[in-house]
Parts: structure tokens; sequence; C-alpha cells
């Protein structure tokens, strides 16, 4: 088998200050994994380089054959297979549910709108959102809306799927059918990297979980590793968060 996400040695530096210090990872085809760790540890920079939103200093990063450190790497096609949702959903306002979704197959695929607009269709139904499609962002709950990013993310057909804290900018209550939405996803097979503090999700949906600190990756294992931490940094890291 061959990683569909791979990361070795990746060495990212903001100016002076180096905030990955060698993260090596490898995503297989279908696998979800869970993203952990304190505020600051990298988690967000690991994310953007897969997607070539940050350059890295030093490293290789491949995803779906695409080698992302490299500076002639075509972005445009990288992104075609790589979807990214983060906290923020970012709607606009002024257009639709249905048209937020078929805006980027449309501009960015070139696709005819009645093939855009069912692809909208199949993505809003992958969310449960199907009847919301003639709705505008401001008429949907938080939650809703985060569904529909994430449906407008699907709508490209990605191969990947990275999600930077997709629930932490919601309500309690509202999480719960984000995080289900996901849930289907991983269920369905989509290949995930999620970064999140949700720890019921990480133990129960993710086929492994990764465990970054300062930079590094630290422990890396099943839903078994956060009761069985390895490290003292895992451990004070879950008496603090559970
Ligand atoms: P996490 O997502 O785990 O909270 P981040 O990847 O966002 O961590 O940040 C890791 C470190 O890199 C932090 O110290 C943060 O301040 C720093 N950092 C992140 N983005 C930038 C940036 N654009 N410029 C300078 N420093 C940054
Ligand atoms: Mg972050």
């Amino acid at each position: 088998m061959s990683a569909v996400i791979e990361l070795k040695d990746v060495h990212k530096s903001f100016g002076q200050v180096e905030v990955l210090k060698g993260v090596s990872l490898a995503v297989e085809r279908g696998e979800a994994i869970a993203v952990i760790g304190r505020s600051g540890s990298g988690k967000s920079t690991a994310l953007r380089c897969v997607n070539r939103l940050e350059t890295i200093q030093s490293g290789e990063i491949n995803v779906c054959g695409h080698p992302v450190h490299d500076p002639k790497l075509d972005v445009r096609k990288l992104r075609l297979d790589v979807g990214i949702v983060f906290q923020s959903y970012n709607l606009f306002p002024h257009l639709t549910v249905e048209e937020n979704i078929m805006l980027a197959p449309v501009t960015v695929k070139k696709l005819r709108k009645a093939e855009a607009r069912a692809l909208a269709a199949q993505a809003l139904a992958r969310v449960g959102l199907a009847e919301k499609a003639q709705s505008y962002p401001e008429q949907l709950s938080g939650g809703q809306q985060q569904r529909v990013a994430i449906a407008r993310s699907l709508a490209m057909q990605p191969q990947v799927m990275l999600f930077d804290e997709v629930t932490s900018a919601l309500d309690p209550e509202l999480t719960g059918e984000v995080l289900r939405v996901m849930e289907d996803l991983a269920k369905g097979g989509m290949t995930m990297l999620v970064v999140t503090h949700e720890m019921g999700f990480a133990r129960k949906v993710a086929d492994r979980i990764v465990y970054m600190h300062q930079g590094r990756v630290w422990e890396v294992g099943d839903g078994s590793m956060l009761a069985n931490p390895q490290t003292p940094e895992l451990r004070a890291f879950m008496a603090h968060d559970l």
C-alpha cells in the first residue's frame, strides 16, 4: 500500500522560529486520522503545509501523487484533490446554499450549471441538508452552515479532506451534528486528516490518533492510546483536557 498523504521529516519555520521540527506521517487511502495537541503545537501549520497554504524549509510532502514540497508544484491540481474545511465557514451571504456549493465546480472545474447543481444536491444529501438548497446562510444555524461548508468541499470531489477544528466555533449543542457528518464521511471511506479537540471523535471515529507536541509527532496510536499515554506530555494533555 502506498500512502495518499505522506510527510517525511518536514521542517517549517516562521522567521527564526521553527514550528515543525521533523514531522513524518503516512496516511493510507481511506484512513481517518485525528490530530490532537495543545494550542501552538503545530497542528494547523502541518495541515496547511499539506495543502500548500504554507511552504516548507525541508523535508518532503506527497499528496495524491503531487510533490507538494516541489517549487514547481501545480498548486491548482493539488487543490482539486484536497478539500479543506476551517473553523470559519465563510459562506457568501448573498448566495443561496446551492449557489455557494456550485461556485467552485462552475468557476474552477468549468462544469455546466446542471452538472454543478447535481453535485451540490448530492453533497447536500450527504450532510443531511437536501431541503436547504434554496436557503441563505443567515437562515441556517452555525452547525448547518458548517455542514454546508463541508458539502461545498465535497462537491469538488476531493481525494482527501482536511479539517481544522471545524467545531471549535460552534455552540456545544451544534457540534454533534457536524461530528456525525464527519463520522459518516470516515465510514464512507474518505481519507481524512482531522485536527480536533473532540476527544470522543478521536477515540471512536479515527483509525489512528496523532498527538503533536512542540512541533513534533509525539505519539501515534489507536483510540486506546488516550487512556494509555506512553509519554508524560500526552498524560498531562489528557489530564487537562478531559
Ligand atoms: P496549533 O494549530 O497546534 O494551535 P499552529 O500551527 O497554529 O498551532 O501554530 C504553531 C506555532 O506557529 C505557534 O507558535 C504559532 O504562533 C506559530 N505560527 C503559526 N502561524 C504563523 C505565522 N503565519 N507567522 C508566524 N508564526 C506563526
Ligand atoms: Mg490550530
